[in-house]
């Protein structure tokens, strides 16, 4: 929604990470066993990647960074990377949600082979079972680091690893708490607010 609305582009740099596993490249190779027992790929890797990627021509207009941040030494990497460029980060969401719920709304969630719409066991079901609402697509596709094994590891990472950003952000008044315990068209609302007054 954030890119139809805004024209921005979202980089998600797990869906970068996934695609150099699948590609079967080396930095792939070396992310593959640390993304499935739910801990941080390094720095450099993700660097690395993240970098390549943003230097396409697509992301002039603005970005949606998801799942990056991640570490100290990302966040003081991005700030580089982006000065370099005269950008700078202009609001960093945190969305609020708890431990358990999030292990719930995180193993319970798949997506459309397809088209890559997102649904849920729970909160989001297909109107039609088995159906895909957006493409009529059949076949859908669940991460296999989404087990609530493995949730619970990603959830330690990011409370060691990721957390300390949240104060990191807030000193340089940037950052966005955002209750995240609520519904997923309340949360969309909370969010075009926020991406509307920083890109005004
Ligand atoms: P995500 O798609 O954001 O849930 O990320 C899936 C997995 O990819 C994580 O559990 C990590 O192993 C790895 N990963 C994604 N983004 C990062 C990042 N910024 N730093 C380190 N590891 C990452």
């Amino acid at each position: 929604m954030l890119e139809e609305d805004f024209g921005l582009v979202q980089l998600s740099t797990g869906d970068l990470l996934r695609a150099a596993v699948a590609a079967g490249t080396e930095a792939g190779r070396k992310a593959k066993a640390v993304m499935e027992a739910g801990q941080l790929v390094s720095d450099d890797i993700v660097l690395a990647i993240l970098k390549d990627r943003m230097a396409a021509p697509d992301v002039a207009k603005g970005i949606i960074l998801d799942g990056f941040p991640r570490t100290a030494g990302q966040a003081a990497a991005l700030d580089g990377l982006l000065a370099e460029a005269g950008q700078k980060v202009t609001a960093a969401v945190s969305l609020e949600v708890d431990d358990e719920a999030m292990v719930a709304r995180v193993s319970g969630r798949y997506t459309c082979a397809g088209c890559g719409e997102g649904y849920h066991d729970e909160f989001k079901q297909p109107a039609r079972a088995g159906i895909c609402d957006k493409c009529g697509g059949t076949e859908f596709k669940r991460r296999a680091d989404d087990n609530a094994e493995t949730v619970r590891e990603r959830l330690s990472a990011y409370h060691a690893q990721t957390a300390p950003l949240i104060a990191y952000y807030d000193a340089r008044s940037v950052l966005e708490r955002v209750p995240a315990m609520g519904s997923i068209s309340g949360i969309r609302a909370t969010l075009a607010d926020i991406v509307g007054r920083v890109s005004a």
